[in-house]
């Protein structure tokens, strides 16, 4: 027998999700962004799930290559271009569009011998300071493209870095919308956040929802997955392979950081930091035990972590213990609320499922 643990993909989550996207979009197309293996989940798992998108966008070229391969032959956007000017052979080859963010990328393509000429994003930086053309060289990198025999449509972008939080998206969407007044081409500016808190003026042509198609709250705790009507993907479930009785007094773990002041049960569970459980999960961790909510005690080790049973007496040696996602019994245990605890977001611990964790997909 294997190690118990499992990690589930729901597709009808993923279906319902996408729906919810969709739906706050208004009349915008969408990206699913799939990058980091689709958070986590497997880019194979999601992708019957999402092919109902217009778009999918991620930064790997790798994983742009196993889009196509899947048999996808609607648009594919690498959000951060490219890496080299030798990666522009395999855009012309997939016929990938990608983002144009900084001066030598443009000198890669002025460089490119093509027959077919390349549709690029254009990006901004409209404040994260991370990548893209300042608002005041923004129209020179425009023209400078514009120019370009190799250069085919050219998309506008910029990436919002408070669409989740009380800063908002006012200062940078004014700052988009004043340095590309006059430009033609399509606009993409929303993420996951911004599609679901911000205003119409932040669809324009394409949006780019990554984690509300995972299930996950951009915005928790402000606002929870129900909320939002946001359904988990994925679930990660293992069993309890011991069960310790404590007297009080009694300790629990590395560093004995649990110590018992009652009597209690503890369950053992089939699941470490190895797994990608968060070590930084604190004795009060939230964690459902055959589909109860209870708490994780003690430090979380490679291997084990261990789960106070005293609110389900009946669970045992072989009871289901659900780390985030939905219980068989149905009960939920959102992401956002095992990652607030851990000091992280819902997007850390998706993507961070280890690679000796077996996957599979729940039948429809
Ligand atoms: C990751 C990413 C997104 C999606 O962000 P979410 O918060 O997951 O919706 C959108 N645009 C860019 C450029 C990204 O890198």
């Amino acid at each position: 027998m294997p190690r118990p643990i499992l990690a589930t993909v729901h597709p009808a989550a993923l279906r319902h999700n996408l729906d919810r996207a969709r739906r706050a979009a208004l009349d915008a197309r969408i990206w699913a962004v799939v990058k980091a293996n689709a958070y986590g989940h497997g880019i194979e798992r999601v992708f019957d799930s999402l092919r109902a998108a217009d778009g999918f966008a991620m930064l790997d070229l790798a994983e742009a290559e196993r889009v196509r391969a899947l048999g996808w032959r609607g648009p594919i956007l690498l959000l951060e271009g490219v890496f080299d000017a030798r990666d522009l052979e395999l855009c012309s080859r997939l016929d990938l569009w990608h983002a144009v963010h900084c001066d030598a990328q443009i000198d890669w393509l002025a460089a490119h011998k093509t027959q077919v000429p390349q549709r690029v994003f254009l990006k901004m930086n409209s404040g994260m300071n991370r990548l893209g053309f300042a608002p005041e060289r923004f129209r020179a990198a425009w023209t400078r493209l514009n120019a370009l025999p190799q250069v085919d449509e050219i998309s506008l972008m910029t990436h919002f870095s408070d669409a989740d939080g009380p800063r908002g998206v006012a200062d940078a969407l004014a700052a988009f919308e004043h340095a590309t007044q006059d430009l033609p081409g399509e606009r993409s500016i929303a993420n996951s956040a911004a599609v679901l808190r911000h205003g119409p003026q932040t669809r324009a042509d394409w949006v780019r929802p990554g984690i509300v198609l995972y299930g996950s709250a951009p915005d928790f705790p402000a606002h929870d997955a129900a909320h939002w009507q946001l359904r988990p993907t994925m679930s990660l479930r293992t069993r309890l392979i011991g069960v310790q009785t404590l007297q009080p007094g009694a300790t629990v773990g590395y560093g004995s950081s649990f110590v018992a002041d009652v009597p209690m049960t503890i369950g053992v569970a089939a699941v470490g930091y190895a797994d990608g459980y968060p070590r930084h999960a604190p004795t009060g961790t939230p964690v459902l035990v055959d589909g109860v909510r209870t708490r994780v005690v003690g430090r979380v080790s490679m291997d084990m972590v261990t789960i106070d049973l005293t609110p389900v007496p009946n669970a045992g040696f072989g009871s289901e213990v659900t780390l985030w996602g939905s219980a068989s019994t149905g009960a939920v245990l959102p992401i956002d609320e095992v990652a607030q605890a851990a000091g992280t977001v819902g997007y850390e611990l998706m993507c961070a499922v280890a690679p000796r964790v077996p996957f599979a997909v729940e039948a429809d």
